[in-house]
């Protein structure tokens, strides 16, 4: 049998790197995404084909997809992985910030769905798999645009699933917890560039520390176990629809579905260590 064809993005860093290599390594033939192309070279040493695409730019990404079915005639697995944290009070983000931030995590995956479901369909089989977070079911304080990015994939992600049933497509949602990839820092750079000073000065700072700290770093999960969950989604011969997984995914989710609003911002603002 010919090898089955992945597309992973945001496959420089993190999540979606050892994303591509674990479906590297399931014998799939992996094409990795991303606008920074030199960080895309030690995959292309083991194999994985790198392809230029910014999630914000419908022809690169109408390209991408072109030249995987022109060159491998088919696409198996979709990882919409390609995202960042545009932390920052609601009230500071300037609004084509908030733009850019749901052009990334989830126009551009949405995109790319609505990309790759026509070879799906026609193949009668296939899995897109989105890379939600424990932030698409919890919120945490100056994280606004990027949960309202995660709750909106949730429910992309449901109707989705729904709708390419009958075409024989998987659509399978993934809920990382804290993992250890460059995400944390960009978000808390994001953050005090937006809200260091000014009324929310001394939100942000508690959270951007909370975000960048050392301590956080340590007890985060390897993106490894993010990669492990989605091998395991694409192998499985019915998927489940989400996995929770990576450090306090579960508890949190747990947490936030038994708890009142108000008790759950309580123990947000402890954990952040934010002013009451
Ligand atoms: P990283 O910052 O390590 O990686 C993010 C990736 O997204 C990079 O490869 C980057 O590539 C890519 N990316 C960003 N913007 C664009 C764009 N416009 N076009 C194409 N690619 C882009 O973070 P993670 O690996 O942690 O993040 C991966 C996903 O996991 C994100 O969706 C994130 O929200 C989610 N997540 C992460 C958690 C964590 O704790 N780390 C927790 C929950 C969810 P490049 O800049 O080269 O284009």
């Amino acid at each position: 049998m010919t090898a089955k064809i992945a597309l992973v993005t945001g496959a420089s860093s993190g999540i979606g790197e050892a994303t591509a290599l674990k479906l590297q390594d399931l014998g799939y033939t992996v094409y990795g995404a991303a606008r920074r192309t030199e960080r895309l070279e030690p995959l292309a040493d083991r194999g994985v084909l790198p392809l230029a695409m910014d999630v914000t730019d419908d022809a690169s990404m109408r390209a991408g997809v072109e030249r995987i079915i022109t060159d491998s005639g088919r696409i198996d697995v979709l990882v919409n992985n390609a995202g960042y944290g545009s932390y920052g009070a609601i009230e500071d983000v300037p609004m084509d910030e908030a733009r850019r931030q749901f052009e990334v995590n989830v126009f551009g995956a949405m995109r790319l769905a609505q990309l790759a479901l026509p070879h799906m369909r026609a193949q009668h089989g296939g899995t897109i798999v989105n890379i939600s977070s424990m932030g698409g079911k919890i919120h945490t304080p100056l994280g606004g645009w990027y949960h309202g990015t995660k709750f909106a994939i949730e429910a992309l992600s449901d109707c989705l699933r729904m709708e390419a049933k009958p075409f024989g497509v998987d659509v399978v949602v993934i809920e990382p917890g804290g993992i250890a990839t460059e995400w944390g820092g960009i978000a808390a750079d994001h953050l005090r560039e937006t809200s260091g000073t000014g009324p929310y000065a001394k939100q942000a700072d508690a959270v951007a520390t909370s975000l960048s700290s050392e301590a956080n770093a340590k007890r985060n999960s390897p993106p490894q176990v993010i990669a492990d969950a989605i091998g395991k989604a694409v192998t499985a011969r019915r998927p489940r629809t989400r996995y929770a997984t990576g450090f306090a995914a579960r508890p949190m989710i747990a947490v936030r579905r038994i708890l009142p609003d108000r008790a759950f911002d309580a123990v947000m603002r402890r954990a952040t260590g934010i002013p009451a």
